[in-house]
């Protein structure tokens, strides 16, 4: 267990299969030149980066863990749900997850529709040219091509006028169930995370009716540790994770090099009290 504790684990990063800037190569090569021990790819609702990825981390001595983060809705937002660990030819998360694709591509239809009427034509084709994966496009390749024509500075700045809700080019969307996330994750073999909890706009009760439901659902870890938190976040949810026995996760949420504020492998180490959530892997 002491051994653990000094290892560097990214549980939580992005690569271009979906709204990440790097190849999923480039990616474990940069966590390997970051010294990253134990490493997961979790891109948004698609698997596709893990084989080139974990070639990659697998010839640099890094211990390679499948990942994936699935959009949900719960309590009116989009709540994320990292799987770890998971056996990535399972029909079920594969078919889920494919469901949960193609409704991205009619959302983002609707999405450039509604900033078509701000007065910001052709969303869709610019947008488009900033997702690599055809099939997986979201808000963040929109920012990128709101930066790039100049409406805005850069990415946070998009996100503060544009693309949430009550802004231009916000929509609303149904995505996933957390019993659906949940069921695909354990059904094949994973760990479910809850990712970021402190990135959600709820109540302190809001936050734990999710955690009890979560639970309640067979889900095992939260993130006690994500590339945004603050010290108070990294307290407060350390005690929600020991009170609600969850194991403890933690990454970067790395998405690219300009982008990010937290490299692959930067993130803080997780507290020692804490169990880790690679206790429970394969
Ligand atoms: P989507 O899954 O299409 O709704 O897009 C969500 C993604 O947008 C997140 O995974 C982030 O990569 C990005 N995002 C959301 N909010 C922000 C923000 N305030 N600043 C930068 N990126 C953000
Ligand atoms: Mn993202
Ligand atoms: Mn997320
Ligand atoms: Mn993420």
């Amino acid at each position: 267990m002491a051994v653990l504790s000094v290892l560097t684990v990214d549980l939580h990063s992005h690569s271009r299969v979906s709204d990440g800037l790097l190849p999923p190569v480039d990616l474990a090569r940069r966590a390997a030149d970051n010294g990253v021990d134990l490493l997961a790819l979790t891109d948004h609702d698609e698997t596709s980066g893990l084989a080139d990825a974990r070639a990659v981390a697998e010839s640099s001595a890094i211990r390679f863990i499948d990942g994936v983060e699935i959009s949900i809705a719960w309590g009116g937002l989009q709540v994320h749900i990292v799987g770890l660990d998971f056996d990535t030819r399972d029909a079920a998360l594969n078919a889920g997850l494919g469901s949960i694709r193609a409704g991205r591509v009619a959302r983002a239809k609707r999405m450039s529709e509604e900033l078509e009427k701000f007065g910001l034509p052709d969303c869709l084709a610019g947008a488009s040219r900033h997702a690599e994966n055809p099939n997986l496009i979201g808000r963040s390749h929109f920012a990128r091509y709101l930066v790039e024509i100049g409406v805005c500075r850069d990415m946070h700045s998009v996100f503060e006028s544009f693309l949430v809700p009550g802004k231009p080019g916000y929509v609303t969307h149904q995505w996933a169930t957390l019993a659906e996330a949940v069921g695909w994750i354990l059904g094949a073999g994973g760990v479910a995370v809850i990712a970021h909890p402190g990135r959600y706009k709820f109540s302190r009760l809001e936050t734990r009716a999710l955690f009890d439901e979560f639970k309640g659902l067979g889900g095992q870890a939260i993130e006690v540790i994500s590339g945004n938190f603050s010290p108070e976040h990294f307290a407060g949810f350390s005690r929600l994770a020991l009170e609600y026995g969850f194991l403890a996760s933690c990454g970067s949420d790395f998405h690219g090099p300009e982008e990010s504020r937290v490299d692959v492998g930067k993130n803080v180490r997780l507290p020692d009290k804490l169990t880790p959530v690679w206790t429970a892997f394969h």
